[in-house]
């Protein structure tokens, strides 16, 4: 069977390590037919945005797309692309699994979490108003002056059914996973109505697992602490919008940075696979950024396509070259350049 797949290069290092993960993908022997579509910086100045009709219209044909990053310029009008293309596909889940490689320097050992993230509410909803706008104005007004004069305002949806959703997805995934525990984490204590709608709909989700999955709920606070002092007695993750973006790259920097840490967008039936870093503009061009986090994007990519062996082997095989430290990049304490450390993963896929 050929799968067909929306490669977005994205921008900065974005196109490099895309053009080499599209090889090693090819390399586990599974049949891929890409469709190029373009997101970011690049496309924006050919044709005046950086997230063309046809690029959504592509990933919504073939329902599953593998992107490089995409930079958003600070302080422009520019939306950023990674936002509205959860927005647009409805892509409510956001998956980043943090897990140890033999090799990578890191403070910790044996570091296995699954971070997801709710992906379409909370502060991220783009529902913000500048300060003296009239709506901030009247908000103030709503507030019964608790927000100072002259606020810019950013409002925080959190809704029963986007909680539900996610959370379910949460207990789906350690169901499948076969994952002993889903811990919830918010702020209720002080956002009783936001994350306390959080919790009270993430506790009754979870009595359709009980006797299989155990609940626990943890403050986002506490929960910081808790991983960097004990993350082994954490398994699954979840977490509204905002926490869990923070809390991402927490877990990444657990296992040792973003070069290794994976990522997927997924809605009910599209899915949009990247890695957690960011286009790491310096590098445009340079062959020097690891491609091991979108490779690893991959590897969640053939697993949900149903390519489960060919996944395995790619994991093993990345994680290999890791452990053999012979041909990584330099964030991994080596010299090989990006394609270097891709062609030393397709040598142990043959
Ligand atoms: P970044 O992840 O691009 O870089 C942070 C640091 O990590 C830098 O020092 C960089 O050199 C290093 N780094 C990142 N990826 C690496 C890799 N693969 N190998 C080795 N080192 C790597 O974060 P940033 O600088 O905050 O963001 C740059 C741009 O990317 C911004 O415009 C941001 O909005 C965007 N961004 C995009 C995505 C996405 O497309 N999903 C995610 C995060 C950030």
């Amino acid at each position: 069977m050929v799968h067909k797949i929306t490669l977005i290069p994205g921008d900065g290092t974005g196109p490099e390590i895309s053009e080499v993960t599209a090889k090693v993908v090819e390399a586990t022997g599974v049949k891929i037919e890409w469709e190029i579509a373009h997101a970011g910086v690049d496309i924006m100045q050919k044709e005046g945005t950086p997230l063309p009709q046809s690029t959504l219209d592509s990933i919504r044909k073939n329902k599953i797309a593998l992107k490089g990053p995409v930079t958003t310029p600070i302080g422009t009008g520019f939306r950023s692309v990674n936002v509205a293309i959860r927005k647009e596909l409805d892509l409510y889940s956001c998956l980043r699994p943090c897990r140890t490689y033999k090799g990578v320097k890191s403070k910790y050992e044996n570091i296995d979490l699954v971070v997801v993230r709710e992906n379409t509410e909370d502060l991220y909803a783009g529902v913000e108003y500048p300060e003296n706008s009239p709506q901030a104005l009247e908000i103030i007004k709503l507030s019964e002056n608790k927000i100072r004069e002259n606020s810019a305002i950013s409002i925080k949806p959190i809704s029963a059914f986007g909680t539900q959703r996610i959370v379910r997805y949460a207990f789906e995934y350690a169901l499948k996973h076969g994952r002993r525990k889903v811990t919830a984490v918010s702020k209720a204590n002080i956002m009783k109505c936001t994350d306390g709608l959080f919790y009270k709909t993430a506790r009754e989700t979870a009595k359709d697992y009980e006797g299989k999955i155990e609940y626990e709920e943890k403050l986002i606070d506490n929960m910081c602490m808790q991983l960097v002092q004990k993350p082994e007695l954490y398994d699954v993750i979840v977490l509204p919008n905002l926490y869990g973006d923070i809390m991402s790259d927490l877990c990444a920097g657990l296992v040792g940075g973003l070069g290794v840490a994976p990522g997927a967008n997924l809605g009910e039936d599209i899915a949009v696979f990247e890695a957690v870093h960011g286009s790491a503009p310096k590098y445009k061009g340079l062959n020097k950024v690891n491609p091991a986090a979108l490779i690893l994007s991959a590897r969640l990519m053939l697993e949900h396509i149903g390519e489960t062996g060919a996944a395995f082997r790619l994991e093993k095989a990345v994680a290999d070259v890791i452990a053999e430290k012979k041909s990584v990049t330099y964030d991994l304490g080596g010299t090989a350049g990006t394609k270097e450390m891709a062609r030393a993963i397709i040598d142990k896929l043959k």
